[in-house]
């Protein structure tokens, strides 16, 4: 009998990826993936190292799933699995069937078989120095976009991050291929694509960098909207922003994480470029394209930050301006460099305080931005036919990324609309069509 499979994902959008192409690796195997857990005979949890409490929380979730349906059989996959290997299964009071790290997907067919058979505990944790997937198309959720990566792993050893040892080293896909599958989602009526991988401006096939691949991709027929996630600071190139300039479908908006705003900080996390060097990129972006939109990711109460170095970073954001940032208070992860060599020496009070402080900041200079717009008309791709709070009411993103809220009136998933945008808050925009 065919073998039902759930599957949950957590984290980066790297995993819910990944979560497609486990779907499609197992449905061209005779498994069949429900999105009921209750009618799931095998469950897979596609986990993540990267945020605070992700491993206390997978094991509840685990106790949990055996609670509500014994017989159930559980697998561990994504960055969990590399990170902590076997030690997964054979923790004591946690009953995990099989794990599964992120280069080792196309083996679970052959696991999940044997696990059926003799019902032994099963395992593939390899790192491969060549596995991209290209030859693998997800099974991917209708919407306006597509998720594409265009690489995998990472060579950056950032001393917080743990992505090097549980995905290992930098391997990109070839362009044409890239550029094949984009003309396949524009045939299945994707208007948009975003382009992943853990620091794309490292992105190397042959003579191709990530430049030539993005202008590829805009070169398209038909694609709409192109974006991707997340370039490095140390190295952002600047034919990049010309091209992001010149180019219609490449939307005006990058995700650059800063981390830090303090040299000694970033010198411990192994960032790579200073204050200075990230301020001077910011300026080169805005000299070349005032309109681009900014994002980016802070840690703060990095071990030995002090509050002087901590009002750096509060300098950094107040001169750049984000239009948003996802701030989170440093957290140790296990076996990552930063957690062997450096105690986690900053009060959970000392942090609380800095993100409250650093997020009261960056709100009024969103909100701030956002209502400069009122007035203005704005270009918005319809994603959704509702919102949260009304039926009544429509939502999409702009080119910078956005949000804006409209009336429902008889407009389509997938359409453009030009609208007045009459009303601001600091995460959303309220817009009239025009
Ligand atoms: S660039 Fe740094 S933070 Fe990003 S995945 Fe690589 S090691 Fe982690």
């Amino acid at each position: 009998m065919t073998k039902k499979v759930f599957i949950e994902t957590y984290g980066c959008q790297m995993n819910v990826y990944d979560s497609e192409l486990v779907k499609s690796i197992l449905t061209d195997n005779k498994f069949a993936i429900t999105p009921i857990e209750d009618q799931a005979d095998i469950v897979m949890l596609n986990t993540c190292s990267v945020r605070d409490n992700a491993n206390r929380k997978i094991y509840n979730r685990v106790h949990e799933i055996k609670q509500k349906k014994a017989d159930s059989l559980i697998g561990i996959l994504g960055c969990m699995a590399t990170n902590f290997k076997t030690d997964l299964l054979d923790k004591k009071g946690l009953k995990i069937d099989f794990i599964a790290g992120p280069d080792s997907y196309k083996t679970l067919p052959t696991l999940l078989s044997s696990l059926l058979k003799t019902g032994e505990k099963q395992y593939d944790v390899t790192l491969s120095e060549f596995e991209t997937y290209s030859d693998i198309s997800p099974s991917r959720k209708d919407g306006i976009n597509a998720w594409i990566a265009i690489m995998r792993g990472c060579n950056n050893f950032c001393t917080f991050c743990v992505v090097p040892y549980t995905r290992g080293r930098e391997r990109s896909r070839d362009p044409f291929n890239i550029v094949e599958e984009v003309k396949q989602l524009v045939k299945e009526g994707y208007k948009q694509v975003t382009l992943l991988g853990q620091n794309v401006n490292s992105y190397k096939s042959d003579d191709y960098d990530f430049t030539d691949l993005v202008k590829m991709v805009s070169d398209v027929e038909g694609i709409e909207r192109i974006r991707y996630t997340s370039p490095h600071p140390k190295d952002y190139p600047e034919k990049l922003i010309k091209l992001m300039t010149e180019r219609d479908n490449i939307c005006n908006q990058i995700h650059m994480p800063l981390q830090a705003g303090n040299d000694r900080i970033l010198h411990k996390m192994n960032r790579t470029y200073t204050k200075q060097e990230f301020l001077d990129l910011v300026k080169q972006i805005r000299s070349i394209n005032p309109k681009m939109a900014l994002s980016t990711d802070i840690i703060l109460g990095f071990p030995t930050e002090t509050e002087e170095e901590f009002q750096d970073t509060i300098d950094v954001v107040k001169q750049v301006e984000f239009d948003s940032a996802f701030i989170f208070k440093y957290s140790e992860r296990p076996n990552t460099r930063a957690a062997m060599k450096f105690p986690d020496d900053v009060s959970e009070e000392t942090k609380k305080d800095r993100i409250i402080r650093l997020n009261d900041i960056q709100n009024e200079i969103s909100l701030k931005k956002n209502e400069a717009l009122i007035g203005s008309t704005q270009e918005v791709l319809i994603e959704e036919l509702k919102t949260k709070k009304s039926e009544n009411e429509i939502q999409g993103r702009t080119d910078c990324n956005r949000i804006v809220i409209l009336d429902k009136n008889d407009e389509k998933i997938g359409d453009k609309v030009f609208c007045k945008i009459i009303g601001a808050s600091r995460n959303v925009l309220k817009g009239i069509v025009r």
